[in-house]
C-alpha cells in the first residue's frame, strides 16, 4: 500500500535547466554543434541508476563550473522546435513519475532578443513560435498523462531593472493564456528588490502572480524584501530559517517556499554540500508551507521522483506529509481556482484507508504545528 504512487507537483523548473546530458547530445547533433568531451562523464564513470539520463561533469563545489555547464547546455538550444523537444522530454519523464501539475519558467530575453548596435531587439514572432512549440509538447504529453502546466516569465535581475521591466512590457503586448506568473531570478546579489518597482507594479496590473527567488544565496532579509513587494511565493527561501519573525510572517500569510533539495545542496554554501544540513524538515515542522522542486532538473541530474525520495529517506517525510506537500503545491499554484479544486479532489481521491487513518491520528494527537493540523482538518472535511 505504501508503494502506491504519490501524485506530485513542481512549482519551480527553468525550462533550459531541464536539459539532460542525453538531450544535450541530441540537440548538439541536430544543430551541428561540437559536443565538448569534457561536458559529461563517460558511460562507465557514473552510477546509471542514479543518473538515468547521463551525468554532467562539473565539480559540485565549484559555482563557476556549474554556470559554465549551464551556459554551454543552453547554447545548444537554437530553434523553437528545440523547445518542443526539451519541454516534451522533461514533462514526459516527470509525468511518468506522478507529476500532475507543473510551472515552467521561461525567459523571453533569452528566447527572443538580439542586440544590434547596442540596442536590444525583441522578436515577437520568435517568441510566439517558441510558445507554440512548448504548448504542442504539453498537448502531446497530455495524450498519455493528465498533467496541467502553466508558465512564468522570468525577469533576469542581473541584467538590470530596465530589462526586467522591458520583459514585462513585452508580455503586455504578447500575452499568452498559460503565462500566469512573473518571476525574478538570476544573481540574487545583483541589485535590490526596491530597484524593480516598475516591474512589481506592471506584473500586478497584468494580473500575474509573483514568485521571486530569494533567501537561497542571499540572507533572510531578501525574503522580507520580496514579500514587501508582493511576492505570493518564494523561490527557495530556505534562509528564512535564520529569522523567527519571518517564519511567523510566512505562516500568517500562507506563503509557500519552493524548495529544491538537490539544487540547494549544490548551490547553497551554508549547507556545505551536505544534504543533512538542509532545514527543510525544520521549516515544515515549524508550520511553513513547502513544496519540492527540481529547479534545473537536467543540470542537477534530478527529477521529481528523486526529490520526493530524498525527502522521504533523508528527512523521514511520511507518505501523509508528502501528500500534504503536494496539496500545498496545488493550493499555491498560479492557476484558476477550478483547476485547483479539481486537482485537490484528485489527490484526495488517492488517499488510502491507511492515509485516512494517519490523518485522523495526526489530528487527534496534536503533535504537529497548528498550521499543519488546520490543513489536515480541511482535507478531512473534503474527503
Ligand atoms: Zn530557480
Amino acid at each position: 500500500m505504501h508503494n502506491q504512487i504519490i501524485p506530485k507537483v513542481i512549482l519551480h523548473e527553468h525550462v533550459e535547466g531541464s536539459i539532460t546530458p542525453f538531450m544535450a547530445q541530441k540537440l548538439a547533433d541536430k544543430n551541428h554543434i561540437i559536443f565538448p568531451n569534457s561536458l559529461c562523464y563517460q558511460a562507465n564513470e557514473y552510477d546509471k541508476n542514479e543518473f538515468k539520463n547521463g551525468r554532467y561533469r562539473y565539480d559540485e563545489t565549484n559555482f563557476v563550473e556549474f554556470i559554465q555547464t549551464y551556459d554551454t547546455v543552453s547554447s545548444f538550444v537554437k530553434t523553437p522546435e528545440d523547445y518542443y523537444l526539451i519541454t516534451y522530454d522533461f514533462l514526459y519523464r516527470n509525468a511518468k513519475q506522478g507529476l500532475i501539475y507543473c510551472e515552467l519558467f521561461l525567459s523571453p530575453y533569452h528566447i527572443c532578443t538580439t542586440e544590434i548596435n547596442g540596442e536590444i531587439i525583441w522578436n515577437q514572432e520568435r517568441f510566439h513560435q517558441t510558445l507554440e512549440q512548448m504548448d504542442k509538447a504539453i498537448i502531446d504529453v497530455q495524450k498519455e498523462f493528465d498533467v496541467t502546466v502553466r508558465y512564468h516569465v522570468i525577469g533576469v535581475r542581473h541584467l538590470g531593472a530596465k530589462i526586467v521591466y522591458d520583459t514585462l512590457r513585452f508580455i503586455e503586448k504578447n500575452p499568452h493564456q498559460f503565462i500566469t506568473g512573473f518571476n525574478i531570478a538570476g544573481n540574487e546579489k545583483a541589485g535590490h528588490f526596491d530597484d524593480f518597482q516598475d516591474a512589481h507594479q506592471l506584473a500586478s496590473q497584468l494580473k500575474l502572480k509573483k514568485s521571486y527567488h530569494a533567501g537561497e544565496i542571499d540572507s533572510a532579509e531578501s525574503i522580507i524584501q520580496a514579500l514587501k513587494h508582493g511576492a505570493n511565493r518564494i523561490g527557495h527561501g530556505i534562509r528564512a530559517i535564520e529569522n523567527q519573525k519571518l517564519i511567523q510572517e510566512l505562516i500568517d500569510k500562507k506563503i509557500t517556499l519552493e524548495i529544491a533539495l538537490t539544487s540547494n545542496r549544490i548551490l547553497v554554501n551554508e549547507l556545505h554540500g551536505n544534504i543533512y544540513n538542509h532545514p527543510v524538515r525544520k521549516l515544515y515542522e515549524q508550520g511553513v508551507r513547502i513544496t519540492l522542486n527540481t529547479d534545473d532538473a537536467g543540470i542537477f541530474g534530478t527529477d521529481i521522483e528523486k526529490e520526493y525520495h530524498i525527502a522521504q529517506t533523508v528527512f523521514q517525510f511520511s507518505r501523509l506529509e508528502l501528500l500534504d506537500i503536494t496539496l500545498c503545491g496545488i493550493d499555491a499554484a498560479f492557476v484558476e481556482e477550478s483547476v485547483k479544486v479539481r486537482l485537490t479532489h484528485y489527490v484526495l481521491s488517492l488517499f488510502t484507508a491507511n492515509d485516512k487513518q494517519m490523518l485522523q491520528q495526526a489530528i487527534t494527537d496534536k503533535k504537529y504545528h497548528f498550521a499543519i493540523i488546520d490543513r489536515f482538518k480541511t482535507y478531512q472535511e473534503l474527503l
